[in-house]
């Protein structure tokens, strides 16, 4: 199997297992194991943030960030297509209380003089303005790299108004490749950060939320209060260690990958990308086929390829680890053979 469902199937590697094995561990609830505090830091220095905590999930990292930053009845304003309002069950309603207010954007950025206008005034109809959501890459809109001076326009409004901005940086270090802007410089222009591990970075559990110490520490009691304070947990903190050493640099094959699987799509009669590709992600029209998306996903499995549907017509392909040049070929003449069937009845 060809599997372009999601960077999330990625399989740990052998460097991984054997960190797994060898880690020294302790019970990280005490703060005694100390691969998770070598992750910590680790993690906290790449984002030039003062600290950083593990947690079980890029969800279970935003809802915390959420949590620790908001009060109930808070609004929160994100982009419409965010996964924290898309994808996330509801949980910051569910959880922290807080109602979502949500902006249209533009490949996922959402302007700034939008997100000035969305703040709301002191009023006493009104909820209070708690935080302030980025995404980058943004995945809804294809894997966008979210421009570094929108995030810092938007840091800008943030401050005037003295509101927080959590990044929902699930995949920044995509961002930061694609880019060549360096993580740290991201995450400059927002209060905390999620990121997650388990994505193209490979590792098989695991997400990183940063900010600044006192944040952290709240934050710590929120992941213990959600059940998410862990014990020898280093067994999984050390192959997410091997992930920020060893596997940042690679996730540019992924995206080299994706091009070359997006160019070829593009030149194959009734095939549409719906988004520029910047990183790892390719958003696929296929209604010129006279295809559903799930048609489509149903014959690309039959061909030993798996995708995932993103609307009626709309196909995601995530590149990732496990995926090969010789795979985004294999995978450009099945599409076309499917494409010329359909498009010869
Ligand atoms: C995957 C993802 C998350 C959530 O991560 P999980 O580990 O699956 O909970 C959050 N935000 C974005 C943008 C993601 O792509």
């Amino acid at each position: 199997m060809i599997d372009l469902r999601s960077d999330t199937v990625t399989k740990p590697t052998e460097a991984m297992r054997q960190a797994a094995y060898n880690a020294e561990v302790g019970d990280d609830v005490y703060g005694e194991d100390s691969t998770v505090n070598r992750l910590e830091e680790l993690a906290a220095e790449k984002l030039g943030k003062e600290a950083a905590l593990f947690v079980t999930s890029g969800t279970q990292g935003n809802q915390i960030a959420v949590l620790t930053h908001c009060q109930p009845a808070d609004e929160v304003i994100m982009e419409a297509n965010a996964h924290v309002f898309v994808y996330e069950g509801a949980a910051m309603s569910a959880l922290a209380g807080i109602q979502p207010r949500t902006i249209n954007g533009v490949r996922g950025a959402m302007n700034p003089k939008e997100v000035e206008a969305a703040i709301r005034p002191e009023d006493i109809h009104f909820p209070e303005t708690g935080l302030i959501c980025l995404e980058n890459t943004h995945n809804k809109a294809g894997g966008t790299v979210i421009p570094l001076d929108n995030m810092a326009a938007i840091k800008d409004v943030a401050s005037q108004h003295n509101i927080p901005v959590h990044l929902d940086g699930a995949r920044l270090f995509n961002a930061a490749v694609a880019s060549g802007i360096p993580v740290h410089k991201f995450a400059e222009q927002t209060d905390t950060v999620q990121f997650c591990l388990s994505k193209g970075l490979g590792a098989p559990v695991g997400s990183m939320l940063a900010g600044p110490k006192e944040f952290i520490d709240r934050a710590r009691k929120w992941r213990k209060r959600l059940g998410g304070g862990l014990r020898q947990v280093g067994m999984v903190a050390a192959p997410a260690i091997v992930a920020l050493n060893e596997m940042v640099d690679r996730l540019g094959d992924d995206h080299e990958n994706a091009k070359r699987l997006a160019d070829g799509l593009a030149n194959i009669d009734g095939i549409n990308i719906e988004e520029e590709v910047e990183t790892n992600i390719i958003l696929v029209n296929v209604e010129e086929l006279g295809l559903t998306s799930e048609e489509f996903i149903q014959k690309l499995k039959q061909e030993g390829i798996l995708s995932g549907s993103y609307g009626t017509h709309s196909v995601r392909l995530v590149t990732n680890y496990g995926v090969t040049k010789e795979d985004i070929d294999t995978v450009l003449h099945k599409v076309n053979q499917i494409a010329h069937k359909k498009l010869t009845y």
